[in-house]
């Protein structure tokens, strides 16, 4: 089976080669197909970060497996990411964070275990960019929010927790004070709620939801949201599990998916080999389930548990002054553990 790959910018080609590296020792049978995108392929006058080629090579295979990629700086230049999700209407981002032995946080040392999946929208709310300056003093931002596109990512949400026989399904919203547009998908997340009556379905208020994750994470399984929002409850999420090296994502559409994980380019460290490769690793295993491997996905996510259990760690997790591995030592830690 092929898919494609881009290694994306800054800690993007280390990270993906040491997971590759790892997808090759754990004979994974995929052959990859390189492509050319991101902020290098945007400076090389291709205006939407990608190459015809790899766009038709992304639409012939139907899975994109991707590094991290810089948005170029400036008015009127759109991300390659968001450009990625849109072209292919990958609707839902789903993103699991999970308490994972030998990453410390406060509450794995207080017993509590953390399994939270965000589903968040993918394609609408703010992220169309769709923005003005009204007068000189007046920026004005346009938000939309549709009845099909909340339906979608719904739907979705309610599905895989319904097939992960999940304890409760919670929508997170602001309908509170925009009450036509988060109005309108909370409507839509208590009608499709009412197709699954063996779920638990509630709503939270976005802030309230903020404040009652970071004291009570473990009352918590899959929450649907908007884009914006979903997008930063994410990074909270994130915080409580260790970190963003820790947070990895699936871009479902039907045609197409894209697998990355959340964090971004991470400037500060890139070229140095210190990244730490786990969430793309976990977004990796996540497309090697999505895929049908069963086996080479528990063969390497075990691998992947024993040498976090066992102490291995890049510099942004653990005695952040001693890491005891750069992302080249950890993904062979991670080999010499399957
Ligand atoms: P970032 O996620 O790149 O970095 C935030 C912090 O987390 C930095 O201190 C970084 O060193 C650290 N970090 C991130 N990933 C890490 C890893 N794997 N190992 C160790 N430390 C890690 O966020 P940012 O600095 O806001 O964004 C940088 C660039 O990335 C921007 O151009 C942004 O648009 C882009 N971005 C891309 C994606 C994507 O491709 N899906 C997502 C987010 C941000």
């Amino acid at each position: 089976m092929n898919i494609a790959v881009a290694k994306g910018d800054g800690i993007g080609p280390e990270i993906m080669d040491a997971v590759l590296k790892i997808f090759v020792a754990g004979k994974v049978p995929l052959e990859y197909e390189f492509v050319d995108m991101g902020k290098w392929v945007f400076d090389k006058g291709f205006s939407n970060g990608m190459t015809p080629e790899a766009k038709d090579t992304i639409e012939r295979l139907g899975i994109l497996f991707k590094g991290p990629m810089e948005t170029p700086k400036g008015k009127g230049v759109k991300s390659v990411n968001v450009t990625a999700r849109k072209t292919w209407n990958t609707y839902a981002n789903k993103r699991v964070f999970q308490t994972l032995h030998g990453v410390d946080t406060v509450f794995s040392k207080a017993g509590i275990p953390i399994d939270v999946t965000i589903v968040r929208e993918n394609i609408e709310d703010t992220y169309g960019g769709v923005e003005h300056m009204l007068t000189q003093d007046v920026a004005l931002s346009r938000r939309f929010i549709t009845r099909p596109g909340s339906l979608q990512v719904i739907k979705y949400a309610f599905e895989m927790a319904s097939k992960k026989n999940a304890k409760r399904i919670t929508c997170g919203h602001k309908s509170n004070i925009m009450k036509i547009t988060d109005g309108l998908f909370l409507d839509c997340f208590y009608e499709v709620a009412k197709e699954y009556p063996h779920l638990k379905a509630d709503d939270v208020i976005v802030d309230d939801l903020c404040m009652k994750l970071v004291t009570r994470p473990d009352l918590f399984d899959v929450v649907v949201l908007t884009n914006l929002q979903g997008d930063i409850v994410s990074d909270l999420c994130a915080g409580l599990v260790g970190g963003l090296g820790f947070a990895p994502s699936g871009n479902i559409g039907d045609h197409i998916c894209i697998f990355e994980a959340v964090h971004g380019t991470a400037p500060d460290i890139a070229g140095k080999n210190i990244a730490n490769p786990t969430a793309l690793l976990l977004s990796g295993i996540a497309m090697l389930r999505h895929l049908g491997l069963m086996e080479n996905a528990a063969i390497i996510e075990n691998a992947l548990l024993y040498t976090l259990e066992s102490g291995v760690h890049t510099g942004d997790f653990g005695d952040k002054n001693t890491p005891s591995a750069n992302t080249t030592q950890f993904a062979d830690a991670v080999i010499a553990n399957f």
